[in-house]
C-alpha cells in the first residue's frame, strides 16, 4: 500500500535517510524504532509531504505522491503534542478538516458525532481542549485525523506525553481502533514494549537505514545484526 523506493533525504551535508526501500501492506500496523537521529521522523514527514525526498519515489495505493502537496495526500498525521486548536471546541476541532474540504454542516455534524463516539468522548464535545486530560486530548487528535478517512495514518510518538497507566490504556484503544477502521498505521515510538505489543511488523532504524524489519518476534528473537541485538538489549 505504501511503497518507498530508493528514498534519500539530505539536509546540507547531513544524510538523514539513505536509499531506503520500504513496503507497507494495506492495513498493517508498522512501528519504527531506532536511536534518536536515525531518520524515523524524517521518513514520516516525507510520507506526509512535509519534507520533500532528495531522491527516490513514494507511492501510496500505486499512486506516485513524490511531488504531491501534503493536503492532497491520502494520509494524515497525529503528533505527540496533539496540535489541537485551543480556541475551538472539541467538536469544532474534529470538524475542522471536513470544513476545509467544504462539506455541508449537516454532513459534518453526523460525521463528527460518530468520530467522537468512536473514541468514547461524546460527552466532552462542547468543551475546549484545555478542559480535557492528556489522554482525552490524544483521543480527540486521533478522531480528528480519522474523520478524514485517510488511507494511511502516521503517528509520531502519539502516546509520548502520557503517563504509564494511561499510555497502556491508550495502546489497547489504538490497536482496537486500527482493527476497526482497517487502515495502515505507521508509528514512531521510543518505547520498545509499545512497538512489540502494537505492531504487525517493526522496522529498526540506524543511521538513516533500516537495519532489520520483521515481526516483533523475528526482530527480538533473531536479530540479524549486532546493532539490532545491542539496541534491543540495551534499552530493555
Ligand atoms: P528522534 O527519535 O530523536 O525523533 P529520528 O530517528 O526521528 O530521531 P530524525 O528526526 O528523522 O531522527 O532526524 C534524522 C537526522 O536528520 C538527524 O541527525 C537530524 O538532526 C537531521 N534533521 C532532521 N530534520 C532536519 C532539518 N529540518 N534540518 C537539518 N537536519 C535535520
Amino acid at each position: 500500500d505504501v511503497s518507498l523506493t530508493g528514498v534519500s533525504k539530505t539536509f546540507g551535508e547531513m544524510t538523514a535517510v539513505q536509499n531506503l526501500d520500504l513496503d507497507v501492506p494495506q492495513g498493517e500496523f508498522l512501528s519504527m524504532l531506532g536511536p534518536s537521529g536515525s531518520g524515523k521522523t524524517t521518513v514520516l514527514r516525507m510520507i506526509a509531504g512535509f519534507e520533500e525526498a532528495t531522491s527516490g519515489s513514494i507511492r501510496i495505493g500505486g499512486e506516485d505522491l513524490t511531488r504531491m502537496p501534503p493536503h492532497q495526500r491520502p494520509v494524515n498525521t497525529v503528533f505527540q503534542d496533539y496540535a489541537l486548536f485551543p480556541h475551538l471546541t472539541i467538536a469544532e476541532n474534529v470538524a475542522y478538516g471536513l470544513r476545509v474540504r467544504g462539506q455541508s454542516k449537516t454532513d459534518r455534524e453526523a460525521a463528527v458525532a460518530s468520530a467522537i463516539a468512536q473514541v468514547k468522548l461524546g460527552h466532552v464535545a462542547s468543551r475546549l481542549p484545555h478542559q480535557l486530560s492528556g489522554g482525552q486530548r490524544q483521543r480527540i487528535a486521533l478522531a480528528r485525523a480519522l474523520i478524514l478517512r485517510p488511507r494511511v495514518l502516521l503517528l509520531d510518538e502519539p502516546l509520548g506525553a502520557l503517563d504509564k497507566q494511561l499510555r497502556e490504556e491508550m495502546q489497547i484503544e489504538l490497536k482496537s481502533i486500527q482493527r476497526d477502521v482497517g487502515i495502515t498505521f505507521i508509528f514512531v515510538t521510543h518505547d520498545q514494549e509499545e512497538a512489540l505489543t502494537l505492531s504487525d511488523r517493526v522496522a529498526v532504524f540506524n543511521n538513516g537505514r533500516i537495519e532489520q524489519i520483521g515481526t516483533a518476534r523475528e526482530v527480538y528473537e533473531y536479530p540479524q545484526t549486532e546493532f539490532v541485538a545491542r539496541f534491543l538489549g540495551l534499552s530493555n
